[in-house]
């Protein structure tokens, strides 16, 4: 099993050497997995500064992948926290630095962040939801260089009621626009975490995507401390082949591989 959506001490958010993660993704008997640091341009909270030191994040992993190699194999990955306004400077950013992952990720909408509620005021739940997917659909339709978009409906992580819409029609147009790129989606399982009945995006938003021709699927913890990677990825290999998935996903330059889900179990 891989788990491709993984945080250490590189992330401003996050204390966990990559060693403890590491070693806790040997015991849990990962063949792979991949490292997605957080980079977020103009993040709203002025507090964090979510940049990435990508020199020394370099070196750490030829470091790690020369310690652990012969156990598992560590990739470079990296999480975009987007914005619309800023395509053009995670574009730029794209073009000089190389990375065999890529999450396109939203934490923010309104140039606001979904953390501190500050997006949701003064909004009805669905006014958010819908602003929120349609800075989505705008930036894949002006970024292309990423692997896969990261928790796609983290929007719903921050209100206690949901919106009675399910923005399908929506989010069937961001599918659309990311499949015929070849691009993909994640199953981020750090929504069983914070209370959500699922993974992120739900199961009906994976049904769509399925629907829509979507073939390209990462399994992501999120994980921010070791003791979570690999959380509910069994549950999750269980519901994605459920829904008619047949295959996870790694990558290497950004360039894709499917592994059979059945042989996993
Ligand atoms: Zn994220
Ligand atoms: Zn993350």
């Amino acid at each position: 099993m891989f788990d491709y959506h993984l945080h250490s001490n590189f992330s401003a958010d996050c204390d966990t050497p990559m060693e403890a993660t590491i070693e806790q993704a040997i015991k849990a008997g990962l063949k792979e997995i991949c490292f997605t640091e957080h980079i977020d341009y103009e993040y709203p909270d002025p507090t964090i500064d979510f940049d990435l030191d990508l020199l020394n994040y370099d070196k750490k992993l030829h470091q790690v992948r020369a310690r652990y190699g012969d156990q598992i194999q560590i990739k470079k990955g990296v999480e975009l926290g987007l914005q619309p306004h800023q395509v053009g400077d995670y574009s730029a950013l794209m073009d000089k630095e190389a990375f065999d992952f890529v999450i396109c990720s939203m934490h923010t909408a309104d140039k606001k962040d979904l953390h501190s509620g500050n997006f949701f005021a003064n909004k009805t739940i669905e006014e958010a939801y819908r602003q929120y997917y349609e800075e989505l659909l705008y930036c894949v339709t002006h970024f292309k260089q990423y692997s896969v978009l990261g928790h796609l409906d983290l929007v719903k992580r921050y209100t206690k009621e949901q919106s009675e819409h399910d923005f399908h029609d929506i989010i069937g147009e961001i599918f659309k626009i990311i499949i015929a790129d070849g691009k993909g989606i994640e199953l981020n399982t750090s929504g069983f975490r914070y209370g959500l009945e699922s993974g992120m995006p739900s199961p009906d938003i994976l049904k769509l995507y399925k629907a829509c021709g979507g073939e390209i699927i990462t399994l992501g913890s999120d994980s921010h401390v070791a003791s979570t990677v690999a959380y509910q990825f069994q549950e999750s290999l269980e519901l994605l082949e459920s829904l008619g998935f047949q295959y996870i996903t790694t990558f290497k330059n950004q360039k894709p591989t499917f592994h059979s889900i059945s042989s996993f179990k």
